[in-house]
């Protein structure tokens, strides 16, 4: 036994010399975070006693809110059924989503858009998917992608031509995936070489969202493989543009009404003009974009998830079984509670993450939390809402099992759950 002890004692001592310094006493004091979570307290207090709880609205947001609310439950929840059926989005939904000023939300109204906040468009692109989750990509990746990249980086000429286009008529795609560059994006092949005063795409890509219906592509190639992710560059290419083939749309498990598209490029012109920003700087811009699309996409995943919430609770309100409601039984009166709790969970990680950005601070990371909780809570409302509501909710008679296929994606795209906890450890590793 003494020898035990003593076996044991000397291996805590060997234990303690190789303890990392920062734990060597308790009276080391903890280190002082670096992380944009303290920077965004400081700069609350900054601005004053003003501020709101994250689920209080400008008068702006609310009004935008209860307008797209209404125009979901109008004008596309009558066709959720036959356009997730027919793999097709209702042109009447897209036209009807230009007219509401829900394509170009931020685009200034100058020219020609809603003139609105970031905040805003999360909470349309919510709304939307409460009733229909493809609807809500293609208002998530219009406003917080294509608008947002030429808005920030487009001349004044390309602005004018393409953002009164994007808030009134046209519909924008947005090309970085490829068949060999999927999560390792910037592993891209597609090439743009200069030939005098233009540039000649040749390549493909793949999984690109609205190709069938879009007007303008956003197409990442590289001007010079030699430079790796810094030849990257952003090129605006027009659907008419000769060489330019869009393939046929994947059969998709879910989000069947968003068109999903190869699109090869042979030999496609493209004046020098039409590159966005600067020569080398794509890699830059779709980062920048990829962040403020995810809070977009955490917005549609708690949509669908509180959509699909939304139908299941009133039927275990009125189903009897053992003589009563279903929802009496405490069983699953604490499931309901913990998913209701992980869906308010997932609403304040998106609203402070879009307040961050509105306040000018740091929110990669927040980004990246919001994304991976809210595709992941997505996944497991819908998956519950179909238990509990027993073999009707397997039925494409009720519309839970669409939610539950909608779901699935929002841990695929726009970077997968484990690039978002990759981009959260990352900045873990900095704070500290
Ligand atoms: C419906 C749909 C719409 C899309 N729309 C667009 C669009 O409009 N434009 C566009 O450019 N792209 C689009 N995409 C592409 C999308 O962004 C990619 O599918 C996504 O980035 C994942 O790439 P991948 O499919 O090649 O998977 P892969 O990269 O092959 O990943 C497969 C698995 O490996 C894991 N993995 C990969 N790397 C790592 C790592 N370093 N550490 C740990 N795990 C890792 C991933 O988490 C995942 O689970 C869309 C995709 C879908 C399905």
């Amino acid at each position: 036994m003494e020898g035990a002890a003593v076996r044991l004692l000397r291996g805590s001592a060997l234990l303690r010399r190789h303890v990392p310094t920062c734990l060597s006493s308790w009276k080391t004091p903890p280190r002082v975070l670096k992380s944009s979570q303290s920077a965004a307290l400081l700069g609350v207090t900054d601005h004053g006693p003003s501020c709101a709880a994250l689920q209080m609205f400008t008068e702006e947001e609310m009004m935008i809110k209860n307008t797209v609310k209404k125009f979901a439950q109008e004008q596309i929840a009558p066709l959720v059924s036959t356009m997730d059926e027919n793999s097709k989005m209702e042109e009447s939904v897209i036209q009807g989503l230009f007219q509401q000023g829900l394509m170009g939300i931020e685009i200034e109204t100058k020219y020609g858009g809603t003139g609105a906040s970031f905040f805003s468009s999360i909470l349309a692109i919510e709304e939307l998917a409460k009733v229909d989750a493809s609807v809500a990509l293609l208002c998530d990746l219009q406003n917080t992608v294509i608008n947002n990249l030429i808005r920030k980086h487009g001349t004044e000429e390309q602005k004018a031509t393409y953002l009164t286009k994007l808030a009134t008529e046209k519909i924008g795609s947005f090309c970085l995936s490829e068949a060999g560059a999927g999560s390792d994006a910037f592993a891209l092949k597609t090439r743009a070489d200069k030939k005098g005063n233009y540039y000649v795409i040749n390549g493909s890509k793949m999984w690109i969202t609205n190709a069938e219906y879009a007007g303008l592509f956003l197409v990442m190639a590289n001007i010079n493989s030699d430079l790796g992710y810094k030849g990257i560059t952003c090129f605006l290419v027009d659907r008419d543009t000769e060489g330019l083939h869009i393939g046929k749309a994947e059969n998709k498990m879910g989000l069947r009404a968003s068109s999903t598209c190869p699109l090869t490029f042979e030999n496609v012109k493209v004046p020098e003009t039409n590159i966005l920003g600067q020569i080398g700087h794509g890699y830059k811009y779709a980062i920048g974009s990829l962040n403020e699309g995810r809070i977009g996409i955490a917005a549609q995943m708690l949509g669908l998830a509180q959509g699909c919430f939304d139908h299941t609770i009133p039927y275990m309100k009125e189903r009897i079984q053992f003589g009563k409601r279903i929802f009496d039984f405490q069983g699953l009166q604490h499931q309901v509670a913990q998913v209701a709790t992980q869906l308010e969970a997932a609403r304040l990680l998106i609203y402070n993450t879009a307040r961050l950005l509105e306040g000018g601070k740091s929110f990669m990371k927040e980004a990246s939390m919001a994304k991976y909780y809210a595709s992941e809570i997505a996944g497991l409302t819908t998956s519950k809402c179909i238990e509990w509501m027993g073999g009707v909710g397997y039925t494409k008679d009720f519309p839970v099992e669409k939610y539950f296929r909608d779901a699935k994606v929002g841990t695929i795209y726009e970077g997968a759950s484990n690039i978002q906890l990759n981009t959260i450890a990352k900045c873990i590793d900095t704070e500290y």
